[in-house]
């Protein structure tokens, strides 16, 4: 997969009685451990969550929307953060991307270790108006999936189950996910089937390794009416600009600001989610100053 690319499917089971959202991120993935020069069980932790709020952020309704989501375990990586919008554009940010642990007795990568599972996952859904809406829930056991189908269940109502995986070597393998909700009307043989896959899902990650998503919907769900709506592309891409940090400076308030330039004659600000640099002067902080308090009520 192109660096820094996805794609997702959006497909139904048995005309409608359960939802389905499948993902190769892999691209997303890598470019997220490029960026950060992320240690192995961080880069999976991107990965899980790129997948997992990919998902959510697809369903918003109107550009402008966005989905945050922050796990925030008390771990020795800090809080993992990803925004997500309905054009399939995600970022990613981790507090200490170097952070590593030794794999579990599984042989699998630790990602409730680095994260912490003593804490909770947010959820923000922002709209172009009004107030943004919060969901809490307390994390299950900071491996991500587990903690977004608790969020699905008790924030939202609604069976879910999700798989998140991130395989990685030398770079990233493969990075995806899936997540199926049964709607109102879902009947019971349809739950018993999908509670009988669910293993398969387990190894969502070794499935993205060697099948394409057409391949694993033909393979997962023969025998449930998959119905393919949509293929999407998704992609890792930062929002941040010039005019947006300087919002963030001016928001620091004129006495700061002054400070900054007396103190070191300009300042640089690193955007969390890309690592841009953006370097501003004295007189460009001046300048700054003089104009947001002459567009403000002072
Ligand atoms: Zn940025």
């Amino acid at each position: 997969m192109e660096l820094g690319r996805g794609r997702l499917l959006r497909l139904t089971l048995m005309g409608g009685q359960a939802r389905v959202f499948l993902c190769d991120t892999t691209g997303m993935a890598q470019e997220a451990r490029d960026i950060h020069n992320a240690s192995n069980t961080c880069s999976a932790a991107m990965g899980r969550m790129i997948a997992a709020t990919a998902m959510m952020g697809v369903n918003l309704k109107s550009d402008g929307d966005r989905i945050t989501a922050t796990i925030n375990g008390g771990g020795p990586a800090g809080p993992l953060c990803a925004v997500a919008g309905p054009d399939g554009a995600v970022k990613v940010t981790i507090e200490h991307p170097e952070v590593e642990l030794k794999l579990k007795a599984n042989g699998k990568l630790d990602v409730g270790g680095v994260l912490g599972r003593d804490g909770q996952l947010t959820i923000m859904r922002s709209y172009g108006f009004g107030e943004p809406y919060l969901g809490k829930v307390q994390l299950v056991s900071g491996e991500i999936a587990e903690d977004f189908a608790m969020y699905y269940l008790e924030s939202e109502q609604t069976p879910t189950l999700c798989a998140l995986g991130t395989l990685v070597g030398e770079n990233i393998i493969s990075s995806g996910g899936i997540l199926i909700q049964a709607m109102p009307e879902c009947s019971e043989q349809l739950l018993d089937q999908l509670e009988i896959r669910a293993e398969l899902f387990g190894s969502i990650s070794q499935l993205l390794s060697e099948m394409s998503l057409e391949e694993i919907v033909e393979n997962c769900f023969r025998g449930l009416e998959p119905e393919i709506l949509e293929s999407m592309p998704l992609k890792l891409e930062c929002d941040c600009s010039r005019p947006k940090i300087e919002q963030v400076i001016l928001s620091m308030g004129a006495d700061e600001i002054r400070d900054l330039i007396r103190e070191q004659n300009g300042c640089e600000v690193t955007c969390h989610f890309c690592r841009k640099h953006y370097m501003f002067t004295g007189s460009e902080l001046e300048a700054l100053v003089e104009e947001g308090l002459s567009g403000s009520d002072e």
